[in-house]
């Protein structure tokens, strides 16, 4: 019955656990351990934990297993663990799996702290990294060799907003034996089929389109029963990278909307694109889901929809682009993005300001750049308020 459901279904209702009392919302289990009726089966619990039996908070909770449970059910995933952040989800699926002498191929095009763990954690653990253009299929293909363990890269990327074409990276992947790993938050739980085109394993920051409005911290590993059990869970919860179970009620209440306000945004996102195109005042708008993205027709294939997010290369640099964030009225400065607010943020001053100026160039992340994470306020007053900040450029 369960996997008949709908997306809107599984949203609201999937891997609902009810206590005694039959609650209508989800419990908030803010406990760190449990109860055992005797030590005998505190032993077997130790030995093997049922499916209704929980240990400790960092090895699993009521609460946390019900977003777990959830999240996979609409991914269409074996399984799920839950993490404390985005990050954790990240460097959990990488480092759980890698140990010296593997080598890995990643997409160069990187939220920065994902950059962070290829670049400086792994390899000083003995992991070989090779950077690839994620769009150039035949740059994977030459990079992947027999001892590739692991392949990584955003479908969509921040913020430049190229696409990785994901069947055909699964493909050269499996070829040689590697494990595809794909950074999910660009393409949305809403729109990505990345499981379903070839990946092995998902990673979200919840703290983006999944809670959506603004509140915690989260993230979310997703892949085989095998991979999640076995690899997974066993690094997770001797790390400490566990969620809260209040971090994971926020969250299944936050699933609740998700797939309005996402394609809601969306369809806000793609008007903003249709204005913006050719604007006097732009370099060029960039939106996945419209047809003058170099990828667009991969967008179709794979996604559907071009996702929440749309970047503006601003005429006149830093300086144009720092008049157009502070002309904006609705639209709020600052660095998160999937929220019900939209935001706007500058990535070469702020989120990727780190990287030296030849890396910005070769990424695509210019002085006039702003990265716009489109709400759920009413498109028409959106749209006025970004033309009116351009105008104001
Ligand atoms: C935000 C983000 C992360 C990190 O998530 P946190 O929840 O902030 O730790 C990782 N990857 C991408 C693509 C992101 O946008």
């Amino acid at each position: 019955m369960k996997h008949k459901w709908n997306t809107r279904t599984k949203l609201v209702h999937a891997g609902t656990r009810r206590s005694q009392y039959g609650e209508v919302s989800e419990a908030i289990f803010l406990t760190q351990g449990f109860v055992y009726d005797s030590a005998e089966a505190a032993e077997a619990r130790f030995l093997e934990a049922g499916p209704d039996e929980f240990i400790y908070a960092r090895y699993g909770n009521p609460t946390v297993r019900m977003f777990e449970d959830r999240i996979a059910a609409l991914e269409g995933a074996e399984d799920a663990f839950a993490t404390a952040s985005g990050m954790a989800a990240v460097s959990g699926a990488l480092t759980s799996m890698l140990k010296a002498g593997d080598h890995v191929v990643s997409a160069r095009a990187l939220f920065g702290s994902c950059l962070y763990i290829l670049e400086e954690v792994l390899t000083r653990f003995g992991v070989e990294v090779t950077f690839v253009d994620g769009t150039d299929v035949e740059a994977w293909r030459r990079a992947v060799r027999p001892e590739t363990k692991a392949v990584f890269f955003e479908t969509v990327a921040n913020p430049t907003l190229d696409v990785v074409d994901v069947s055909a990276v699964a493909e050269i992947a499996h070829a040689a034996g590697a494990t595809v790993i794909a950074d999910n938050v660009f393409a949305t739980p809403v729109f990505s089929r990345a499981l379903e085109l070839g990946a092995d394993v998902v990673v979200y920051s919840a703290t983006k389109h999944i809670d959506g409005q603004g509140r915690t911290l989260g993230g979310v590993i997703l892949g085989t029963r095998e991979f999640i059990r076995k690899t997974v869970e066993p690094y997770m919860k001797h790390t400490g990278g566990s969620m809260s179970p209040f971090t994971a009620w926020v969250l299944l209440k936050g699933m609740e909307t998700m797939d309005l306000r996402v394609r809601a945004q969306a369809a806000t996102a793609l008007e903003l694109a249709k204005v913006l195109e050719n604007h006097d005042k732009l370099e060029r708008a960039i939106y996945p889901g419209h047809p003058s993205h170099g990828q667009y027709e991969l967008v179709r294939r794979d996604m559907g929809a071009g996702g929440t997010v749309i970047s503006l290369d601003i005429r006149g640099g830093q300086a144009a682009a720092f008049r157009f964030l502070n002309a904006l009225d609705i639209v709020l400065i600052s660095n998160n993005l999937g929220d019900a607010k939209s935001i706007a943020t500058h990535p070469a001053t702020t989120t990727h300001q780190r990287l030296p100026d030849e890396q910005k160039a070769a990424l695509g992340i210019t002085p006039g750049l702003v990265r716009l994470s489109v709400g759920i306020e009413d498109t028409a007053d959106l749209i006025a308020d970004v033309l009116q900040a351009l105008e104001a450029v």
